[in-house]
């Protein structure tokens, strides 16, 4: 089956009890193809009462699921990874479809990606141990891990499965069931994963409603049942998930927005640097990447050569179908997100004293017309405090300034109320551990710009987010609690 076949046998539905369902009241909502602006399939539209049905659902297949040994959740969830190895390139074409993502560049990295993470995952079901703790002769005692319950999962549409791989494997490895709610953007990629994961798991484990956010997410993160809640998605949002969870006194993870600096000292490798800023800005998925450094600090000496060097790279990529193998960057995600990075260009171009220059070729094909293309900006001069600095754009948008000395670039990149990711390229180790400590972000890379890793730590400090995803520690620290056992044996 293509993928626009697919996509038309996924309509109408939720996924819940390991069987698709349409919502309870009939409606759906219409999915786009951002390339082209055809509609390519109906989604199911949540609301409080599915919400309630998933999580019942999942709070009885709670029970059973934790009872199996930790070793056989963790074999099922691996078994899972063959699986989506198996259909990888139907889950990338899938996910070029509905997101705009080019299928070369972005699509099929995201699809391998998530296999990885399950298997990592899988791996781990040995390692939910607890600890003796001596307290006094003939007490033993012991702390337990526990799981939680059930999962509220709540995820965005900019790299849809490998942030619910990131909730859901570590979840379940723990013995907790979830209850996923998709983006109303990006509904059904996830949705054919929770097929394929049906395969391998019991029904009910895993469960996935679509939706809009706050008729579906809202409810879901508000319901009695839900005993955790891993949101990752804009620091607006954020904020009212993390209101509603605080209400219930139950834990959250919230993975954020960013406005990642790049550092990049003359010394540095430049041709490797250059590149560094292509795959950090993430052009490729139209900076729509929380991670993308949008904000790149030159040092003075290099800074003329480094702009122009950076511009004609991105002049040389390929804007078109996201399906194509040609393309290297496809569409912004929709309407709205559209008129909003126009908004931040426009403005930017009418800065006193900034220059934007317009980067590669709009695509030429008729049938991409009404497609969301946007061509990459490179802003130069813009004053500290625009909005461009500041505030996420997520679009294909960069901004460059020149620095003169490292105290001055460290405070600069510290100034931001985002603290996500960050990256300094230079081959002055000294400078470059230096940096690594005293950049405010939850990441820092010197001189390489790798994508999240399931074994390492990830997730932001100041309004980036709470909490960490990928490692062991996320599984154990934010899917599981910690029981205190003594028994006094005298
Ligand atoms: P968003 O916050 O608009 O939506 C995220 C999810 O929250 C969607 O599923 C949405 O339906 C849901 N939602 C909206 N209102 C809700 C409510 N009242 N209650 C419960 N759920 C609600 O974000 P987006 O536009 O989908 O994604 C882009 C944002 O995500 C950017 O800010 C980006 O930086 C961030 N992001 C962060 C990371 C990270 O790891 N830190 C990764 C990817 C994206």
């Amino acid at each position: 089956m293509d993928e626009r076949a697919l996509a038309r046998a996924l309509s109408g539905h939720h996924y819940i009890g390991g069987r698709f369902v349409p919502a309870r009241s009939g409606k759906t909502f219409a999915v786009v193809n951002p390339a082209t602006g055809e509609t390519i399939a109906e989604a199911a539209e949540g609301d409080a009462a599915d919400v309630d049905a998933a999580v019942e659902v999942a709070a009885a297949a709670q029970k059973d699921w934790a009872k199996l040994p930790a070793r056989k959740r963790g074999a099922l969830v691996a078994q899972c990874a063959a699986v989506l190895t198996q259909h990888s390139e139907e889950l990338a074409r899938l996910i070029a479809l509905e997101t705009g993502k080019a299928l070369r560049t972005e699509s099929r990295v995201e699809a391998g990606v998530v296999a990885d993470i399950f298997a990592f995952y899988g791996g781990l079901g040995s390692e939910l141990k607890g600890e003796s703790v001596p307290f006094a002769p003939d007490v033993l005692s012991v702390t337990v891990r526990e799981p939680l319950g059930v999962v509220g999962a709540i995820i965005p549409w900019n790299v849809p499965l490998l942030l619910m791989a990131l909730k859901v494997a570590p979840a379940l490895v723990a013995g907790n069931t979830v209850v996923v709610k998709s983006a109303e953007e990006a509904p059904l990629t996830v949705l054919r994963l929770c097929e394929l994961l049906g395969r391998v798991l019991p029904a009910g484990a895993f469960n996935m409603l679509s939706g809009f956010g706050p008729e579906c997410g809202g409810p879901l993160v508000a319901h009695r049942k839900v005993r955790k809640v891993t949101f990752t998605g804009s620091v607006e949002v954020g904020r009212i998930v993390s209101k509603a969870a605080a209400e219930k006194l139950i834990p959250v993870t919230l993975e954020l927005g960013g406005k990642s600096p790049m550092i990049v000292f003359a010394d540095c490798d430049f041709e490797k640097t250059v590149m560094g800023a292509i795959t950090s800005m993430r052009f490729t998925r139209q900076g729509q990447s929380c991670t993308a450094a949008s904000r790149i600090y030159v040092e003075r000496p290099i800074y003329d050569r480094f702009v122009a060097a950076l511009a004609e790279k991105v002049d040389a990529m390929v804007m078109g179908d996201p399906l194509d193998e040609k393309t290297d960057i496809g569409t912004i995600i929709s309407p709205d997100q559209f008129a909003k990075v126009q908004g931040f260009i426009e403005e930017g171009l009418k800065t006193k004293g900034a220059t934007g220059r317009a980067c590669s070729a709009m695509p030429k094909d008729a049938a991409l017309k009404k497609g969301l293309f946007i061509q990459p900006h490179i802003f130069t001069g813009l004053p500290n405090d625009s909005r461009l600095v500041q505030e996420e754009i997520f679009g294909p948008v960069t901004v460059v300034f020149p620095f003169d000395n490292p105290d001055e670039v460290l405070a600069a990149a510290n100034d931001s109320d985002y603290g996500l990711a960050a990256s300094v390229w230079t081959n002055n180790l000294k400078i470059g551990l230096k940096f690594a400590h005293a950049l405010e972000a939850g990441l820092v890379q010197v001189n390489q710009n790798l994508v999240v890793q399931a074994n390492l730590s990830y997730g932001g400090v100041k309004s980036s987010g709470l909490g960490k995803e990928a490692s062991l520690e996320a599984m154990l620290e934010h899917f599981m609690h910690k029981k205190t056992i003594m028994v006094n044996y005298q």
